[in-house]
């Protein structure tokens, strides 16, 4: 199938409504991915036609929407490489699943342990290890990065040693685009004997991680940020560790017996999926995966390369325009700023013009620091986005400085 921008806009229904009186230019996909309709269907699908609660009912409609939820689990072991559906767990998203891990760590992580993490981290990414050293007496190092937002693996190096138990990097920065080696990483931490857990939710919109190939022991991701709905997301976990780590949630779907003495617990995945799951949200995030797949990984690669050349090349013909990220291996995320325009009015400006991008901090507060600024304009493009649409935002940046300095 011959990769075409504007026939898959037409599976994007919100990309044809206008802006303050402007066609939309949606450039905030790091934020969250917009929806095509196949994965709107299958929501409305969903509750239309199957609702019902899964696992238990011997039902008709009870054993469709099993089935429709487990399948899709299916198609997510696949698309991930991942050996087992049991070690595919569904989760609210990537928060959840971090939070997850982290609780599980509690039990294995004694005083003096260290927890790696990097300095490209999302907050969420960072918070709950802090919390997590505060209960166990570990220790949080942190991978430090360059100007170019590159981490600097000899510093990994020299930070890792037996102490080490635990290293989380995220697999693509949000708020610069960087492409962080996990290859190396992984290779290296396992070198010392640490586990690996990988923050995919940056990266899955844009390739396609095989898990089994990366040999990482946790990868999670959200539905939202590839094309599905919020709510949902998955933890991979190898079997083995998923084994070792206690429940996070008690409640119904996660035991096997209960009585006022002991409980114990169902065999995986149910083991960590307590409560009711976001049916609806599963079916969809296998539709969502299923879309991605029809459209083709190199396909988006290659179009969101083009963006990412083409946009650089023309907001850096603009005097006093900054670019933060410049590592080699990036993807079509730009953060950049005006010289001595605060990144929010720009923002502002720009959404009077229709074209909605994120302003701040992006959740990444230490690169901020580390570049000494309080936060960037930051454009993210996703293969249904257009050089056209790069064309109006590089005007409405300059319309932007024009009107502010
Ligand atoms: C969005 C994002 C998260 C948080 O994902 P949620 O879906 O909000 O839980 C974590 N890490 C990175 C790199 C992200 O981009």
């Amino acid at each position: 199938m011959a990769f075409n921008v504007s026939d898959i806009r037409k599976d994007f229904p919100i990309l044809q409504r206008e802006v303050n009186g402007k066609p939309l230019v949606y450039l905030d996909n790091a934020a969250t991915t917009q929806k095509p309709r196949q994965v709107i269907n299958s929501i409305v699908d969903y509750y239309s036609g199957y609702n019902a609660n899964i696992h238990r009912g011997v039902h008709t409609l009870s054993q469709e929407a099993t089935d429709a939820y487990e399948a899709a689990r299916g198609i997510i072991q696949q698309h991930f490489n991942v050996e087992k559906p049991s070690e595919v767990i569904f989760t609210s998203g990537t928060t959840h699943s971090i939070n997850l891990v982290a609780n599980g760590f509690e039990s294995i992580l004694q005083t003096g342990d260290e927890i790696v993490v990097s300095a490209l981290e999302h907050h969420s990414n960072i918070v709950p290890w802090q919390m997590l050293c505060e209960r166990t007496g570990a220790i949080l190092k942190v991978i430090p990065m360059n100007e170019e937002g590159e981490l600097v693996l000899p510093e990994f190096k020299n930070i890792l040693s037996a102490r080490t138990k635990l290293v989380f990097v995220n697999h693509i920065s949000n708020a610069l685009g960087t492409i962080n080696p996990i290859e190396e990483i992984i290779a290296m931490a396992h070198e010392k004997g640490a586990a690996v857990l990988i923050d995919g939710a940056q990266a899955c919109c844009h390739l396609k991680p095989d898990l089994q190939k990366l040999d990482v022991d946790f990868y999670t991701t959200s539905a939202h940020k590839m094309c599905g709905p919020t709510g949902v997301g998955i933890l991979y976990g190898k079997e083995a560790w998923l084994q070792k780590l206690p429940p996070y949630q008690g409640g119904g779907e996660m035991i096997s017996e209960v009585t006022f003495e002991k409980t114990t617990y169902a065999e995986l995945p149910h083991k960590f999926e307590a409560g009711t799951p976001n049916i609806a949200g599963g079916i969809a995030f296998g539709a969502a995966i299923d879309y991605l797949n029809a459209i083709g990984f190199e396909q988006i690669e290659k179009h969101e390369n083009e963006l990412l050349f083409y946009a650089t090349k023309e907001l850096l013909k603009i005097d006093g325009l900054r670019i933060y990220g410049t590592a080699a291996r990036k993807t079509s995320v730009i953060s950049f700023n005006l010289s001595g325009i605060h990144p929010y009015d720009v923002g502002t400006i720009l959404d009077k013009m229709g074209i909605a991008v994120r302003t701040g901090h992006h959740c990444a507060q230490p690169i901020m620091d580390y570049y000494k600024i309080p936060g960037t304009v930051r454009a993210s493009f996703a293969f249904y986005n257009t050089l056209e649409e790069v064309n109006r935002l590089v005007d409405g940046v300059k319309k932007a400085k024009l009107m502010l300095s």
